[in-house]
């Protein structure tokens, strides 16, 4: 297709491109804004809806469960591990006051942690753990959680349960919704079924080649296409990780409430009202789950019904509603990144799997280099 003359003239062309309409690409391009009242801004979206990670994810609003926390703190060191908790703390509340907890039906429950024979070591750091976080929220964030854990009816293998009074839950599709609102209040133009395949960095601007043979331009281009990002920036390290996840139908008298994590936050569930959503279990098999492919596989869905029917609900009927897969974008240090790639391409990425919290920061610095450039 070829664009007519009015469409040339007053469509194929925008001051900023931003590629992706998840969270980091719609908070980019409002972040964008805010430096640049007045300029045509343009979100263009492969999909009909976001096609990524960001309507597709569990909603949790979560900065780090116990093992999580421990874990990281062996592999990239305390302080490390504390800037991203910081990253992602300070996340969580720009998100709120951005999008609005009744819009979104933000719930501040908690978050739990199930410690089983596996995970008992870590209840001998959970001082330690404490005290890393102390700086930043000001008290003793983790705790034995006893009488909760009496009346949550899990499965034998659960020996005890660790609460963070902090975390909180929220409805993803909601949350898209509001932030797709609060762009177009903001004149930020979004299209859907635009796919971006190639991106051409000339001295004037960007040419920005859409499926279909038609080119837009730009002064300058975001890309937040997530685990997707090598496709237009082959250069960048981005790996991509299946996350699958299922929902149950209602269950009256569900005796539990919050965001909940196993294993390093492998595995998590959470109640939606009075349904059951579990998801997890990339680490059953890392290679065949490093895949852009949105798609459920036996193998993780079935390990989940497992983990539903002995640990979770267990000696409870239940019936799945519905399941579904997202594709989220890890970096090797689990760092996120904000990259140039040339003059005016800029990339924001690497949320490793906690987008809810991390992509306010990430796309407030993707903005700022962009327009640095
Ligand atoms: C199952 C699952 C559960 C999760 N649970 C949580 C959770 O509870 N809490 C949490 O904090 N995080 C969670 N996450 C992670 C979180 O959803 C992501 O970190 C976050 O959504 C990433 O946002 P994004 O904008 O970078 O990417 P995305 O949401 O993936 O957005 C990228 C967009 O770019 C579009 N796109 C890609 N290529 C092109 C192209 N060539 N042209 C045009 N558009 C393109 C895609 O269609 C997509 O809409 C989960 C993820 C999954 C998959």
């Amino acid at each position: 297709m070829q664009f007519s003359y009015w469409e040339q003239d007053a469509m194929a062309s925008a001051h900023c491109i931003v590629v992706g309409a998840g969270l980091v690409g719609l908070q980019t391009a409002l972040s964008l804004r805010t430096h640049l009242p007045g300029q045509r801004i343009l979100v263009l979206e492969r999909g009909m809806l976001p096609a990524g990670a960001s309507t597709r994810n569990a909603g949790f609003a979560c900065f780090g469960s116990l093992t999580e926390i421990l874990a990281d703190i062996d592999s990239i060191g305390a302080s490390a591990a504390l800037d991203l908790i910081d990253q992602r703390w300070r996340g969580i509340s720009l998100l709120r006051k951005l999008i609005g907890d009744e819009a979104m039906e933000y719930e501040s429950m908690g978050g739990h942690e199930l410690i089983r024979a596996a995970e008992q070591p870590a209840l001998e750091r959970l001082d330690e753990a404490n005290r890393l976080l102390h700086p930043l929220v000001g008290k003793a964030v983790f705790a034995l959680n006893e009488s909760a854990f009496a009346t949550a009816g899990f499965g034998p293998d659960v020996l005890a349960m660790v609460s963070n009074p902090l975390e909180g839950q929220l409805h993803s599709g909601k949350a898209m919704q509001a932030l797709r609102r609060t762009a177009v209040q903001n004149d930020i133009e979004i299209i859907n079924g635009a796919e971006v395949v190639g991106l051409e960095e000339g001295a004037s601007g960007v040419d920005v080649w859409l499926a279909g043979g038609t080119c837009m331009r730009a002064q300058r281009v975001a890309v937040c296409t997530n685990a997707l990002i090598p496709s237009l920036l082959p250069s960048l390290p981005v790996v991509p990780g299946r996350g699958q996840v299922l929902v149950t139908d209602p269950l009256p008298g569900l005796p539990f409430r919050g965001c909940f994590h196993i294993e390093q936050g492998y595995y998590y569930f959470r109640n939606v009202g009075e349904r059951v959503l579990l998801g997890g279990g990339r680490n059953l098999d890392f290679t065949a789950e490093a895949t852009t492919e949105m798609a459920v596989s036996a193998k993780v869905q079935d390990a989940l019904e497992r983990m539903l029917a002995d640990t979770i609900l267990p000696g409870r009927p239940y019936r799945i509603a519905s399941r579904w897969a997202g594709i989220m974008g890890f970096t090797a240090n689990k760092q996120p990144l904000v990259e140039r790639s040339g003059q005016r391409v800029v990339a924001g990425f690497g949320c490793n799997g906690m987008g809810v919290a991390l992509s306010p920061l990430i796309a407030t610095q993707t903005a700022r280099l962009l327009l640095e450039g």
